[in-house]
């Protein structure tokens, strides 16, 4: 017996050295074959090195511990046993597979050698023993070289090259056949001959024919692909530690090619793609694992025919689907090779699936009875963000790889709308209403450097919006999550000419009009029209063009979200505006949780900019008393759709120039003149003022509650406002609760002062309304000096709401709309784990929330509060807020499921 460390886990004939569980020491493959092992099924016997032995090997000069010879061959022997042949034995030889495993699967990354223990004499025996002489020599022939290329680096580049690809070649044009399965015995030797040639000649060695040097060689091979360029790349990639190191797996070799009552095959318990119950995969008659994805030949469906041609066999698979479901209780991917009829199983592991599926099998499973509600919902089974996949258009796969094909890619920009949109460009906002006016079913995409909420009109007409600047928070970003349009932003390698009316990329060139698509789920942008597919929870719960009794996906949505809401303890609202309240409300918002009124006033731009320039307070009032009837009327509609919910209005925040700027006077040539005809001044006032109002860094100038306090008639139109719109909507029967958020809050004074105005004018209009209608007054909590002086803060506010997008902007003292220039590089190089605009930083951004709750709820223990910051519909950060204590998470219509299974997933979390 070898002591020390145990590096080296026996698997197969019912009985294993390992498990399921010993999945970071023995890796995904050999931990579950091990585990299949255990619970009967046929698994070849073999055994695992483990993943320590990789770490051992790296930290000692790429050298085994003296212990691990003997422990593989006592592993050897039980191998032995259990199969009933002996490795390198010239009457009844066994032959070897040796595989990579590592934690988590890596496709393809890492090295493989089959046929293992074959040389010149078990060649023969093989050839004997089976019947088949091509089959044993094809074998041979594979084996070389596989590991003439793996282990012995012998690996010409080029086919033209002198090389294995050459050899088959001549071989098969010599015989006169299409493929190397139809070459004679004779053919094949003579192959094998040039191979073990090609090795000597290259390798200056030659082809090894002691069957233990050939495992030792394949071990090693196998522990040095770890380290390939291949799998460095895929692991910075996908975030896997290169500490990790892969486990290697030994064992025995079954054959699928042996005749035609042999098959390899890759399986799926269910589909993955829209999660329909019943066995499917691809299968090839005599044929060797590799060839199903070699794609040489075409794979045939298992579902379709494996029934016809080896009914047996196809049982025998159906059974062991269930049997792994029952045990895994999950969807399993599996790898089977079928010798003589019979099954073996080569791997299992959870399959990957898309949002459709995920939620389809989820919620199957739990019918069946396989698994509970709660862990149908777990984030492993349903990631809150793949729910995305149920509401949007999507494009017909078949019709994007059709457009690869064609070469109308163009780009890649951050995908910060999911879905497929593809409509005529369009680059301005005014240009997208006129089209409409002519043709109100038109689709375009809005294509902008960036936008501002001057575009928001044309937004609202596009299917789908490009930018070439921003990033995840952008204005375009942010706004088009929250209409749930399809948005890429940041897509740096466009070239946006918007007096010539084209964007280039290269020399391909698109000018207004012309097609394109946009995939909101991957950034990536394509000439022409690319055909999408509408989404049936949206037809059912918005346009409410389909039935929910005929839409099967929806009724499992629905039933998912019954057992969501069940579970979570937050809730969550919505960033909406009334036009959006309805489609809120049909996603499951439980309120408003930020009403920005800003973007009312978009659609009465001669009153704001007749405010704006005023310079006196009589005039300033004049025109704001014009605006009070469209944002009381505005509420209203708010407040009915709301019925009874909570809605968080927030007085004015963006600096003044957003809606009247130079850049307004420049692409709008004859403003300046309209709006001195309005304001009945000449033309050099609209400039002076326009000058005035200019700032060099105006999202830290004069914008949020500093307008309000310098201003004070516009949050005195505002309180006035919402008090009047829920005094008539209360008599109108209809429940309210109004709350009233001031921005941008810093400094208490600040919010004494802004609340005072509001209380003074909701008492004058209640008391003109003769009614009560409770109401409360809080605060956004943005700037990092509102979190850290939340105690006394909290005294005057009766809520709190976080405004992640600035609190991040300030906190990181990162500009929201121009990180995107660096954040790509940053996280390819590992600087920062996430997008700190998409995903709260915890440590950082975090800290400051913490220690606002904590001070605010020192002053106040009831505080409510809440986040509005884009990061509420952010799975990762709402599992955060949930653990902050927060009321509520408030997000995008569009993002409210996400959020609310989020939510139960926090719940399940901890
Ligand atoms: C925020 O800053 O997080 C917020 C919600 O406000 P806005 O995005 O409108 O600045
Ligand atoms: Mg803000």
């Amino acid at each position: 017996m070898s002591s020390g460390t145990k590096y080296v886990y026996f698997f197969g004939g019912g009985k294993s050295d390992g498990d399921a569980s010993m999945r970071n020491l023995l890796g995904g493959k050999g931990a579950n074959l091990a585990e299949m092992s255990n619970i009967g099924l046929p698994v070849p016997a073999g055994f695992t090195i483990t993943t320590e032995l990789c770490t051992y090997f790296y930290d000692n000069d790429r050298t085994y511990p003296p212990e691990l010879k003997q422990q593989v061959e006592d592993a050897m022997k039980q191998v032995e046993q259990t199969m009933g042949a002996e490795f390198g034995s010239q009457e009844n030889p066994l032959l070897l597979s040796c595989r990579s495993g590592a934690r988590e699967s890596m496709p393809g990354m890492m090295d493989t050698v089959l046929n293992i223990g074959l040389n010149d004499t078990t060649v023969e025996v093989l050839s004997k023993k089976s019947g088949n002489p091509a089959f044993a020599w094809d074998s041979y022939r594979r084996f070389i070289q596989m590991y003439g290329d793996v282990v012995m680096e012998v690996r010409p580049e080029a086919k033209e090259e002198d090389g294995y690809e050459l050899i088959l070649d001549e071989a098969r044009e010599k015989a006169g056949v299409e493929y190397d399965s139809q070459l004679s015995v004779d053919q094949l030797k003579e192959v094998v001959t040039k191979f073990k040639k090609l090795i000597r000649d290259k390798a200056g060695k030659d082809f090894p024919t002691d069957p233990m040097e050939q495992v030792w060689g394949a071990v090693g091979a196998v522990f040095q692909s770890w380290m390939n360029d291949r799998a460095i790349v895929y692991r910075r990639q996908y975030g896997i530690p290169h500490s990790w190191g892969t486990a290697v797996n030994v064992q025995a070799m079954v054959f699928g090619n042996l005749g035609d009552d042999c098959a390899t095959g890759v399986g799926l318990t269910r589909d993955c793609s829209m999660g329909a119950p019943g066995f499917n995969g691809d299968y090839l008659i005599n044929a060797q694992g590799e060839d199903v994805v070699a794609g040489i030949r075409t794979p045939k469906r298992i579902e379709k025919t494996l029934g016809e041609d080896m009914p047996e066999a196809y049982k025998q698979l159906c059974n062991i689907g269930e049997t792994l479901e029952q045990h895994y209780k999950d969807v399993q991917d599996i790898e089977f090779t079928v010798q003589q009829g019979k099954v073996w199983m080569l791997q299992t592991r959870n399959a990957k699936r898309t949002g459709f599926a995920a939620v389809r099998i989820a919620v199957d499973l739990v019918n069946e009875g396989l698994i509970d509600k709660k862990t149908a919902l777990t984030k492993k089974r349903i990631p809150a963000d793949d729910l995305n996949q149920l509401l949007q258009p999507i494009f017909d796969p078949a019709a994007k790889n059709k457009a690869i094909e064609d070469g109308t890619y163009l780009a890649t920009g951050i995908n910060a709308g999911p879905g497929a949109a593809t409509g005529i460009i369009c680059f301005h906002a005014e240009d997208a209403e006129a089209i409409q006016a002519k043709d109100p079913n038109v689709q375009l995409i809005l294509v902008r450097r960036e936008t501002s909420p001057e575009d928001l009109r044309g937004m609202r007409i596009a299917k789908g919006i490009l930018t070439a600047f921003g990033g995840a928070s952008s204005h375009a970003a942010l706004v088009s999550r929250q209409m749930g349009k399809t948005c890429i932003v940041g897509c740096s390698e466009l070239e946006i000419d918007y007096h010539e009316g084209t964007l280039s990329v290269g020399d391909k060139v698109l000018k207004t009009g012309d097609w394109i698509s946009i995939d909101g789920f991957t950034g990536e942008v394509f000439a022409g029209k690319v055909e999408t597919k509408p989404s049936e929870i949206i037809e059912v719960l918005i346009h409410k063009t389909r039935k929910p009794e005929d839409a099967e996906t929806f009724q499992r949505y629905s039933q998912l979200m019954e057992w969501v809401d069940e579970i979570r303890t937050m809730k969550v609202r919505a960033n909406a505006e009334p036009d959006d309240a309805a489609k809120a409300v049909a996603f499951g918002a439980e309120g408003v949780g930020l009403c920005r009124t800003e973007h009312m006033f978009f659609s009465h731009l001669d009153e704001i900019r007749e405010m704006i320039l005023a310079e006196e307070v009589e005039t300033r009032q004049k025109a704001i008393n014009k605006l009070l009837p469209f944002q009381r009327e505005d509420f209203e509609i708010l407040f009915k759709e709301m019925n009874g919910r909570p809605v968080t209005i927030r007085l004015l925040d963006p600096p003044l120039h957003e809606f009247l700027s130079e850049h307004h006077l420049h692409e709008q040539p004859d403003l300046a003149h309209k709006l001195a005809d309005m304001v009945g001044a000449g033309k050099e006032f609209i400039y002076r003022r326009v000058e005035e109002l200019k700032e060099s860094n105006p999202m830290l100038g004069h914008r949020g509650c500093r307008l309000g306090i310098v201003y004070p008639e516009i949050t005195a139109m505002q309180a006035r406002a919402i008090m009047e719109a829920a005094c008539n909507v209360q008599k109108a029967g209809i429940e309210v609760h109004p709350e009233i958020m001031i921005p941008l809050v810093g400094f208490k004074a600040e919010l004494d002062n802004q609340t005072k105005v509001v209380r003074e004018v909701a008492a004058e209009v209640l008391k003109e309304q003769g009614i009560e209608v409770a109401y409360t007054v809080g605060t956004m909590i943005e700037i990092p000096r509102a979190a850290l002086r939340a105690d006394e803060i909290a005294e005057t506010a009766e809520f709190f709401s976080f405004g992640t997008n600035d609190l991040t902007q300030t906190t990181l003292g990162m500009s929201r709309d121009d990180y995107g220039g660096f954040i790509g590089f940053y996280q390819e190089n590992d600087i920062i784990p996430s997008d700190p605009f998409q995903t709260v930083d915890q440590d950082g951004v975090g800290d400051l929330m913490k220690i606002g709750v904590e001070r605010g709820r020192s002053t106040r223990s009831d505080l409510k509060i809440g986040i509005c910051g884009e990061h509420g519909g952010d799975p990762a950060s709402v599992i955060f807020c949930h653990k902050l204590g927060l009321n509520y998470v408030s997000c995008s219509p569009f993002r409210i499921p996400i959020a609310r299974l989020a939510a139960a997933q926090a719940v399940l979390d901890s």
